[in-house]
C-alpha cells in the first residue's frame, strides 16, 4: 500500500516509453515545478499534500483529487517526495504504517487524526477527567466524533469538584 517510490530519471524513462509523443524536456520541467511546489509545502485545494507525478500532468492536486481513489496502491511517486511524506506528522494512512509502531487514533477512513488539531470543548475544562492520560484517547475520540456538531455532549463527563 502507498506510493511506489521512483527516481525522476527512471520515471521519465518509463513515462516516455508509455507516452512516446511527449517531450522529455517538458516532462522534466513539469516534474520539477511540481516537486518544488511539494517541497514548499503547497497543498491541494482539499488540504492534502500534492501528488508530484500527477500534478506534473494536471496541475497541483493530491492523489485522491486527481484519480478519485482513496489512496494509492500501485502508483508511483518521486522518491524524494515519498521520503518527506513519511516524516510528516499528520494524515498518514493506517495501511502505510509499520503495524508494530501504530499509535494514536484514526478516523473511519483509516487516516491518522492529528490530536493537536482537535478542539477541546469548554465542557471538558470542568471535567474531572481532563488531563488524565488514561482517559485522553477516549476523550479525543469523543471530541473528534462531534467536531462538526454545534453542541458538544459527553456521557463520560464528571464535574470536577
Ligand atoms: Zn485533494
Amino acid at each position: 500500500m502507498g506510493f511506489k517510490p521512483i527516481s525522476i530519471d527512471k520515471y521519465v524513462k518509463l513515462h516516455l516509453k508509455n507516452n512516446p509523443s511527449e517531450k522529455e524536456n517538458d516532462l522534466r520541467k513539469n516534474l520539477d515545478v511540481a516537486l518544488k511546489a511539494y517541497q514548499n509545502g503547497e497543498r491541494c485545494n482539499c488540504g492534502n499534500d500534492i501528488w508530484v507525478i500527477g500534478s506534473a500532468a494536471v496541475g497541483n492536486s493530491c492523489f485522491t483529487c486527481i484519480t478519485g481513489e482513496g489512496h494509492p496502491t500501485e502508483d508511483y511517486e518521486i522518491d524524494t517526495a515519498v521520503k518527506k511524506r513519511d516524516s510528516i506528522k499528520g494524515r498518514r494512512h493506517i495501511d502505510d504504517m509499520d503495524r508494530t509502531k501504530i499509535a494514536g487514533i484514526f478516523d473511519d477512513d483509516g487516516y491518522e487524526i492529528n490530536m493537536d488539531l482537535i478542539k477541546k470543548p469548554s465542557l471538558c475544562l470542568t471535567c474531572i477527567k481532563d488531563g488524565d492520560p488514561a482517559e485522553e484517547i477516549l476523550c479525543m475520540l469523543t471530541r473528534n466524533d462531534q467536531k462538526d456538531e454545534k453542541v458538544f455532549q459527553c456521557y463520560a463527563y464528571k464535574k470536577s469538584s
